[in-house]
């Protein structure tokens, strides 16, 4: 996936902080922080969107859950709480097709979303 931005982040060919990484996910601030902490966790597989998620792909979602977890905890987001959202097409407010998870934090969070 040569012209995916978060590929090129995956394969080190785009320069980014990585925060985390294991055989499955890897987790970067974002560009244009939302909130004090605003990391990405993106699977390393090019998934594209949450429609593409497959019966494959549920130890990896699990996966996603516990590594946000543990950020939370590392970057002191979990006694106050965070988000963690996933945007799924146009109104969703997908703009990169490479399944990625928000983890918002640092902030009080309103609700409904915008
Ligand atoms: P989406 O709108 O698809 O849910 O989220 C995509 C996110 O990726 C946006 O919050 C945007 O700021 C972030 N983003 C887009 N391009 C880059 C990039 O090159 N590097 C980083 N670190 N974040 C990016
Ligand atoms: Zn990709």
């Amino acid at each position: 996936m040569e012209d995916c931005i978060f590929c090129n982040i995956i394969n080190k060919k785009i320069n980014s902080s990585i925060v985390y990484e294991d055989d499955y996910v890897v987790a970067f601030p974002d560009i244009n922080p939302q909130a004090p902490v605003h990391l990405l966790i993106v699977p390393k597989e090019h998934i594209k969107s949450p429609l593409d998620i497959g019966e494959d792909n549920k130890e990896l979602i699990g996966h996603v859950y516990i590594v946000a977890k543990n950020l939370a905890k590392k970057f002191g987001i979990d006694k106050k709480g965070y988000r963690l959202v996933t945007n799924c097409g146009n109104d969703g407010g997908q703009t990169v097709l490479h399944i990625h998870f928000h983890l918002l934090g640092g902030r009080f969070m309103t609700w409904p979303p915008g």
